[in-house]
């Protein structure tokens, strides 16, 4: 690529720690941090080609009275209907992947030297053909359940709802260059992303 930036992508169920991991990574390594799901609320925002998309296919009845994008209104109309659904992921998933590439351009171009890239949908929407290497959070769910019912007080059934529509930990493993083991401690976890780090920086 002849420059110096490199791109980390970051994935891995819920409550694994992958917000965690790219605190750290902003911190300890400065890393520009994007976050799909962030970026997927900025591409909505009035004035954007996504927020007329969306209200020309949906109608005003979607809109807040300061004229914002009622994500709950949003989520009500294509909760139950799978078709309404996909077409509304067609519109937004694309414009988030536009988005993060431009602020991969960017990062570039200012010369920066890591950017983190995290994404609920990141080995659906193939991610990680745009980044150097791809890690994967690890933590077992009978951990996460347990930090998640702690940290966000989700119910047991909650949480089992979610785990049971996301990838498989095969999977995980199977497309994931790097593998960062967060079931123990913060600090045993912030261990191995040094020792990935040192790693990048002697290949680069
Ligand atoms: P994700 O972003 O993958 O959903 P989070 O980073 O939000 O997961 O982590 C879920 C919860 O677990 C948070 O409350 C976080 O502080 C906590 N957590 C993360 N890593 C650890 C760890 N190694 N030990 C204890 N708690 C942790």
């Amino acid at each position: 690529m002849g420059d110096n930036l490199k791109i980390i992508g970051v994935t891995g169920g819920i409550g694994a720690g992958k917000s965690t991991v790219l605190a750290w990574l902003h911190e300890r390594y400065r890393a520009k941090v994007l976050e799909a799901d962030r970026i997927g609320h900025e591409v909505m925002e009035p004035g954007t080609a996504v927020y007329r998309r969306i209200v020309e296919l949906y109608g005003t009845s979607i809109l807040t009275e300061d004229q914002k994008i009622d994500r709950g209104s949003l989520g009500a109309i294509v909760f139950s209907d799978q078709e309404k659904l996909k077409k509304l992921n067609g519109v937004i998933h694309p414009a988030v992947k536009e988005e993060i590439l431009r602020r991969i351009d960017k990062a570039r171009e200012e010369k920066e030297t890591y950017v983190v890239v995290e994404a609920a949908l990141f080995l659906e929407e193939n991610y990680d053909a745009f980044c150097d290497e791809t890690w994967y959070i690890y933590t077992n769910e009978e951990t996460r359940a347990k930090r998640l019912k702690e940290s966000r007080g989700y119910t047991k059934e909650r949480i089992a709802q979610i785990f049971a529509n996301q990838k498989r930990h095969e999977e995980f493993l199977s497309r994931c260059e790097v593998v960062i083991d967060n079931n123990g401690t913060p600090d045993e976890t912030r261990q191995q992303i040094d020792r990935r780090m040192k790693k990048a920086d002697e290949i680069m």
